[in-house]
C-alpha cells in the first residue's frame, strides 16, 4: 500500500476532490482525518471509508478560523499520534464572484479568507506537527486559473489561487531541508458541484469545454490520483511543483476540432 503507516489530514473532505482523496488515501493504508464545515457530508465520507475497511476520523474545522485549524491538527496528533500528510484542499468559488466592477468586497474577502488564509492556517499549525514527525508532505489545491486568465470572470477566485501557488513555492523552499515537501495541485475544470454550480447554464459549460483539448471536464477521482502521488514517498524528490492535472487546458493555444 502506497500510504502505509501515514497519517493524512484532508480539509474539505465532505465532497468532491477532498472526499475522493480521503477514500483513496484510506484505501492505500493511510489513517485519514477528514475535516470540513459540512458535518453531514464529512460523516458520510467517514462512513464510506469505514464501510471499505479503512481507518478515519472526522472533525469539524472551518479553515478560515485559526482556532479551528489549530484544533484539527491537534486532533490528528491526539487521535493517530502524528501528522505526515496535509492536504489543504477546502475552497469556495462564490456564485457572485465576477469582474472587478461587480464583485462585492465581502465576496472577495470571504474567498480570500477560505482559499488563501485557509492554506496559511493549515501550514501555520501543520508544519510544526510535521517537524515533530520528522518530515511530511503538504499539498495545496490551487487551480489552472492561477496560470491562465478565465473568460468567465471570477476575479476573487483567480486571485486566491494565484496566492496559493506563490505561497506553495515559498513554503517549499523554506522547509525543504526539514524533509517537508510542499506542492500545489492545479486541477483543470472539473465536473464537481463547485464548478457545475458556477457554470450553471449549458452555454457557460460549453464556453469552458471548448478550451479543453480532451473535450471533457475532469473528475474528482482523477485529482485524488494526482494527490496520492504527491502525498506518497513516490514523489520524494518533488517539491515546490505546480502539478497541472487539467486535460491539457494550459497547454493549448487552439484546441483541436
Ligand atoms: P467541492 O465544493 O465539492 O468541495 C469543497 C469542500 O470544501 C466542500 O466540502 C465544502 O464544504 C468545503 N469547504 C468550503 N468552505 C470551507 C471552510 N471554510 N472550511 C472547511 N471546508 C470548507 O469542490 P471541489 O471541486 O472538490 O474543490 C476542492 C478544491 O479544488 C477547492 O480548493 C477548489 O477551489 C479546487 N478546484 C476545483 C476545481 C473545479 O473545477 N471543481 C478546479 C480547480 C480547483
Amino acid at each position: 500500500m502506497r500510504l502505509a503507516q501515514k497519517v493524512a489530514l484532508i480539509t474539505g473532505g465532505s465532497s468532491g476532490i477532498g472526499r475522493e482523496s480521503a477514500l483513496l488515501f484510506a484505501k492505500e493504508g493511510a489513517k485519514v482525518i477528514i475535516t470540513d464545515v459540512n458535518d453531514a457530508g464529512g460523516q458520510e465520507t467517514l462512513a464510506m471509508i469505514q464501510a471499505a475497511g479503512g481507518e478515519a476520523a472526522y472533525v469539524h474545522a472551518d479553515v478560515s478560523k485559526a482556532e479551528d485549524c489549530e484544533q484539527m491538527v491537534a486532533f490528528a496528533e491526539n487521535t493517530y499520534g502524528k501528522l505526515d500528510i496535509l492536504f489543504n484542499n477546502a475552497g469556495i468559488m462564490h456564485s457572485d464572484d465576477g469582474n472587478a466592477m461587480d464583485t462585492e468586497e465581502h465576496v472577495f474577502d470571504l474567498t480570500m479568507n477560505i482559499n488563501v488564509k485557509g492554506v496559511f492556517f493549515g501550514c501555520k499549525y501543520g508544519i510544526p506537527a510535521m517537524q515533530r514527525a520528522g518530515g511530511g508532505s503538504i499539498i495545496n489545491t490551487a487551480s489552472f486559473v492561477a496560470h491562465l486568465g478565465a473568460a468567465t470572470p471570477q476575479l476573487a477566485y483567480t486571485a486566491s489561487k494565484g496566492a496559493v501557488l506563490s505561497m506553495t513555492r515559498e513554503l517549499a523552499v523554506i522547509h525543504a531541508r526539514e524533509g517537508i515537501r510542499v506542492n500545489a495541485l492545479c486541477p483543470g475544470p472539473l465536473r464537481t458541484e463547485l464548478l457545475m454550480k458556477f457554470l450553471n447554464t449549458e452555454a457557460k459549460k460549453q464556453r469552458r469545454l471548448v478550451h479543453i483539448p480532451m473535450g471533457r471536464f475532469g473528475e474528482a477521482k482523477e485529482m485524488a490520483q494526482a494527490a496520492l502521488f504527491l502525498a506518497s514517498d513516490e514523489s520524494s524528490y518533488t517539491t515546490g511543483s505546480e502539478f497541472l492535472v487539467d486535460g491539457g487546458i494550459t497547454a493549448a493555444y487552439v484546441t483541436p476540432e
